[in-house]
């Protein structure tokens, strides 16, 4: 019979280390698939390489620097500022395309490794206005990619209707809660862990875990 294997979008942050272990709980065999697109911080393949080796997950890390040449973007460049969207405007670490990308060569790998899932940790609770982590636009691809290869693909979501703390509580439901905590990078300042508690990106990681443990806590009171 054959193997029940999943392509993993993997980024070596909380989302995609939990979207990881979901995939583990589900499909035969899982790889992962890291993007280098000149990330501001070089930290971020080193941590991915470190959690796939702890979790003995086979793991191939893509060149995308093409994705820089075209879009430079606070991610990638360190003197453009890390700055929310203001007045429905996106953030400046938007990146143009990039799940769009990310998600094809995904599907492209998936191909040749005979894998029908592909993983990815899009969200659109916390819609930080990145509009390539709609459920439409991911949907959208999804029947593209089928067309362009003549396969029968799943894209799977686990987070696109998680809020933060939901997140967490799925880290927590496939025992991977201090994993994560502990081994992940969501920081834009290259901070593992809890961060620099400071950034965008630990703001919002750290707002989702106070939620998770005061309602952990509620529940034992
Ligand atoms: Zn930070």
């Amino acid at each position: 019979m054959e193997k029940n294997k999943a392509v993993v979008v993997f980024s070596g942050g909380q989302d995609s280390t939990t979207c990881l272990f979901w995939a583990m709980e589900r499909f035969d065999e899982v790889e992962a698939v890291t993007f280098d697109y000149n990330q501001r911080h070089q930290e971020e393949i080193e941590v991915a390489r470190e959690i796939a080796g702890d979790l003995d997950i086979k793991h191939t890390v893509l060149d995308m620097s093409l994705l820089n040449q075209l879009a430079p973007n606070a991610l990638t460049r360190t003197n453009i500022e890390v700055t929310e969207g203001e007045d429905g405007g996106l953030p400046s670490t938007f990146v143009p395309g990039r799940n769009l990308l990310f998600l094809s060569f995904a599907a492209i790998m998936a191909k040749q490794i005979g894998a029908k899932h592909v993983v990815t940790g899009v969200c659109e609770t916390d819609f930080s206005g990145y509009p390539d982590c709609r459920d439409v636009f991911v949907k959208s691809l999804n029947v593209t990619l089928n067309l362009s290869m003549d396969e029968q693909f799943v894209i799977h979501t686990p987070l696109m209707w998680l809020n933060k703390a939901e997140t967490w509580e799925l880290a927590d439901q496939l025992n991977a809660f201090a994993f994560v905590r502990e081994k992940t990078l969501t920081c834009y300042h290259g901070v593992r862990a809890d961060g620099c508690g400071e950034c965008p990106a630990c703001k919002l990681r750290s707002a989702g875990l106070n939620a998770y443990i005061a309602k952990l806590e509620g529940e034992r009171a």
